[in-house]
């Protein structure tokens, strides 16, 4: 029997929960939740609305269109919920933080309790960024409507690199990025398909051939595609 040690719970804040009841109830990361490798819990910040019209924004100061997330809300969600929970980290989903990439990913995989704040409209009060988030992160250089569909694609990351949550845990270890290499062309049946046929060493059931194969051509992908990969 396998003892899984790990166990990560992640509370995300936003205005939108709607847009975070799909993401998470498919596939990998169905099965983390329900292994119990991984708890994910959407709160709505107008549970903590500073009036009964459901406010969490208002107008900037200094003038210019679009609204600002207010202080009072999250921090109240914030407060109310580290209530119960230590984070390791409030993370505020932005796109002038860090950009995410495989490493961060890999190190937030191995925290335990993680709070994600979804921003809207010109963002939050920045306030809240200097006295409560310990890590800003980007999910690239774009900027969308909302912090849900960057939470979703930062929880899918870290959540399927939680040991035990895919099937075959090194599994992981062979995608693009872990290694700084871009992973190798895959096939499956049939062998021949219209004429276009799957490489000759992948049927010869010769593992180490195929390792070394693979190998050469991450590293060939690699070099061409993203040679900044290996300069790190
Ligand atoms: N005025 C801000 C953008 C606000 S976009 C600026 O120019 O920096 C509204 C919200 O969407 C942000 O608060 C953030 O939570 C989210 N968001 C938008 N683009 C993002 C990105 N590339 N990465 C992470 N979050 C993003």
């Amino acid at each position: 029997m396998v003892h899984y040690l790990c166990f990560m719970h992640i509370d995300i804040i936003t205005v939108l929960p709607e847009l975070l009841e799909s993401p998470f109830a498919h596939s990998i990361l169905k099965r983390a939740k329900e292994k119990n490798l991984l708890d994910i819990q959407v709160h709505s910040l107008r549970h903590w609305a500073v009036n009964e019209y459901g406010q969490v924004d208002d107008y900037q100061y200094g003038g210019g269109a679009g609204m600002v997330m207010m202080c009072e809300p999250l921090a109240n969600a914030i407060d109310s919920l580290s209530k119960k929970i230590k984070y390791d980290e409030i993370i505020y989903m932005t796109p002038d933080g860090e950009r995410l990439n495989q490493k961060t990913a890999n190190t937030l995989s191995l925290k335990n309790n993680l709070l994600v704040i979804c921003g809207h409209y010109k963002g939050i009060d920045e306030r809240i960024r200097e006295h409560y988030v310990t890590k800003e992160i980007s999910i690239g250089d774009y900027v969308l409507s909302g912090g849900e569909l960057p939470a979703a694609i930062l929880v899918d990351t870290i959540g399927r690199l939680i040991p035990g949550v895919l099937n075959n845990e090194t599994s992981a270890l062979f995608d693009s990025f872990q290694d700084n290499l871009l992973a190798p062309p895959v096939y499956t049946r049939p062998v021949d398909f219209r004429g276009w046929k799957v490489p000759e060493i992948l049927l010869s059931g010769d593992p180490k051939k195929i390792d070394e194969w693979r190998n050469e051509l991450s590293l060939e992908k690699t070099k061409d595609r993203r040679p900044d990969l290996l300069e790190e």
